[in-house]
């Protein structure tokens, strides 16, 4: 459906934006940083909120701006502490991209976070969507945001029938949505777009009887709103297995960090190994001598957790285990560092979502290993130093 098309129903594209934007009005939700469009609160949302469901963001954001009012604080601020901040959102890379952005915004831009695109997308962090987002929502700059809910809108609005995630049908979106754009408006109208996409013109049955545009949209007109957007089919899931030692020793236990460049690059994690074809979870002790150096005996089995990112579902096998011998400093075979943690100092660590998983899974049906862990007499340098 092109503008004359639209005209000649007469439905013009500004009675589509005037609809979209009246609605907007009256059924935005409520969100902490709407209430001023602060370019630092809207840049925190649009990277909290990829790959995350609105509510656990407007919890993580509420409990950071807490922590971190301004973007100075962020830049003072450890890069153990913004990863303990992020724990359970996933996708770590964003907060140490986050961490490196506000230092950046510290020492060029007067400490402000910029709320135009071209300062924007030279941000670590801070691809086009991105800074499309926050330069529309905080500096209301005349450019369209296209994420997955508008991409969604748009396709059964102009009934697109080809891939979304393919070429064409990504430059028709473009396309319409820079035509329908409405200068000086672009804070409302983007915001009203992913709005409608996110409670009206949902993935899964989509509120056509009470939607504002079904009077604009062809695929609601021509019955075709259950096969737009088209999609491309969903890559297999592969299975990882890991095995993984609780190593005690002298009331603490081993955590090693993960490499910058890994996967959960900064985090930290219990050590072990990724299982090949054919090995079993009985090669645990071997895989922490492979990546520690250190030599164990397996004491018992804990659990099995399990845990999906990407495409991946990795499955943890677990083992209690304690130390041979009095050698406590590992070779950090694949590691960044490694500490000897106390009880005390295990809440300050950030994890991924698996190790996280069996730690809430020995608090609650293993705490007797807790107990275990109490402050002790491994010297500090190899245990207790958390000035990362
Ligand atoms: Fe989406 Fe239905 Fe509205 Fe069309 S009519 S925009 S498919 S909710």
């Amino acid at each position: 459906m092109t503008f004359s098309e639209l005209k000649k129903r007469e439905l013009s594209p500004e009675s589509l934006q005037g609809l979209l934007i009246n609605w907007f009005k009256k059924n935005r939700r409520d969100l902490p940083w709407r209430r001023t469009y602060d370019p630092y609160h809207v840049w925190i949302s649009e990277i909290m909120l990829q790959q995350t469901q609105m509510a656990r963001g407007v919890c993580y954001f509420n409990r950071w701006v807490v922590r971190f009012p301004d973007v100075a604080v962020v830049a003072s601020a450890g890069q153990q502490e913004i990863l303990k901040y992020w724990e359970g959102l996933g996708y770590y890379s964003r907060a140490r991209n986050l961490h490196r952005a506000a230092k950046v915004i510290v020492a060029d831009f007067d400490g402000e976070v910029p709320s135009d695109y071209d300062r924007l997308i030279q941000l670590p962090g801070i691809g086009p969507y991105t800074a499309a987002a926050i330069a529309s929502v905080a500096g209301n700059h005349d450019i369209a945001v296209i994420d997955a809910n508008v991409i969604r809108v748009y396709a059964r609005l102009f009934d697109i029938d080809g891939p979304v995630k393919e070429k064409k049908a990504r430059d028709q979106i473009i396309k319409k949505a820079d035509e329908l754009l409405p200068k000086g408006r672009a804070r409302l109208y983007n915001q009203a777009l992913m709005e409608l996409g996110g409670l009206v013109c949902t993935p899964r049955l989509p509120k056509c009887n009470s939607c504002i545009l079904s009077g604009f949209c062809l695929a609601f007109k021509r019955g075709t709103v259950g096969e737009r957007p088209v999609t491309v089919k969903a890559k297999r899931i592969t299975t990882v297995h890991r095995v993984a030692g609780i190593i005690l020793h002298r009331g603490r236990f081993l955590l090693l960090q993960r490499r910058e460049s890994d996967l959960w690059g900064g985090l930290w994690e219990f050590p072990g190994g990724k299982l090949d074809e054919g090995e079993g979870s009985e090669t645990v002790a071997k895989k922490i001598l492979n990546c520690t150096g250190l030599k164990v005996d397996v004491v018992d089995p804990i659990t099995t957790v399990t845990h999906h990112y990407t495409r991946y579902r990795s499955t943890l096998h677990c083992f209690h285990c304690t130390l041979k011998g009095d050698d406590v400093e590992p070779t950090l075979n694949g590691a960044e560092d490694y500490r000897w943690v106390s009880r005390d100092e295990l809440e300050r660590f950030g994890l991924p979502a698996g190790p996280r998983k069996l730690l809430e899974y020995i608090q609650k049906h293993r705490p007797a290993l807790l107990e275990a862990i109490i402050e002790a007499d491994i010297p500090a340098e190899q245990g207790s130093d958390l000035s990362l």
